[in-house]
């Protein structure tokens, strides 16, 4: 589904990913890990095709195409949905608005139809609630005074009313509490199918004892210095990352 090769990419001059490989198939959960800095939200706002970017070599590739010939909202339509580490305010837009007007523009987009009013509105009820989010989310404006485990709801909810096929989520764990915790990643499991692949950035273990991963990732400077199963995971944790780092420059 997703393949990037041997990526290099520099923002305001300098080089933060400096050759990073990553294959990440249908189906799959990847976590990508490692220390602040270190570029993993540089590698996912790269793949939404954020600006302000400059790939200097390598190649992304999603489902066979090159995705960096691609424009962001081709992205989208695609199947590629960011989840942000850090979810915008967009004051004005009513959330409903936003979700219906993404899921709509996808189904047209996919030579569908636009859907039913009383289609949607059971469509998102039914994950508002799964959720654990009330119907006033709907009217507010998108994340205007959410707090910060509602906005990170907010971007599960948006996930689960798009369906996308490849879900990346930057550190949806941060912030949050507990209970949030738990509904964030009930909702996240609730996204794994054969067909899509989630890609989480995180810091921590806790996130993944919730969601285990298939694969997992250390970045360290700008590139992927060590992968392996979920275990590497509790390693990371009892350890932290400075015996990758010796393991990686040795
Ligand atoms: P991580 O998500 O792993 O903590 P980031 O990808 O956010 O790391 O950042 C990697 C490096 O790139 C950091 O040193 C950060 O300061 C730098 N960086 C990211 N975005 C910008 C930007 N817009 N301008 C200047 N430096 C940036
Ligand atoms: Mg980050």
């Amino acid at each position: 589904m997703l393949e990037v090769k041997d990526l290099h990419v520099t923002v305001e001059g300098s080089e933060i990913l400096k050759g990073l490989n990553l294959t990440v198939n249908p189906g799959e959960v990847h976590a990508l890990m490692g220390p602040n800095g270190a570029g993993k939200s540089t590698l996912s706002a790269v793949i939404a095709g954020k600006d302000g970017y400059e790939v200097t070599s390598g190649e992304i590739l999603f489902e066979g195409k090159n995705l960096l010939e691609m424009e962001i909202e081709e992205r989208a339509l695609a199947g590629i949905l960011l989840g942000f580490q850090y979810p915008v305010e967009i004051p004005g837009v009513k959330n409903i608005y936003l979700l219906k007007a993404a899921l709509n523009a996808q189904r047209v987009a996919r030579g569908e139809e636009e859907i039913p009013a009383p289609e949607f509105m059971k469509l998102v009820r039914e994950q508002l609630s799964f959720m654990k989010m009330d119907g006033s989310f709907l009217q507010r404006a998108v994340n205007e005074g959410f707090s910060g485990g509602e906005k990170k709801r907010n971007e599960i909810l948006q996930m689960l009313v798009l369906q996308p096929k490849l879900a990346m989520l930057d550190e949806i764990d941060s912030g949050l509490d507990i209970d949030a915790m738990k509904v964030v990643a009930e909702g996240i499991n609730s996204l794994r199918n054969a067909d899509r692949a989630i890609l989480m950035v995180t810091h921590y273990q806790r996130l993944l004892e919730h969601i285990v991963p298939d694969r997992v990732h250390v970045l360290v400077d700008g590139r992927i210095v060590k992968s392996g199963d979920k275990d590497l995971a509790n390693e990371l944790e009892a350890r932290g990352y400075e015996w990758v780092l010796e393991e990686s420059a040795a």
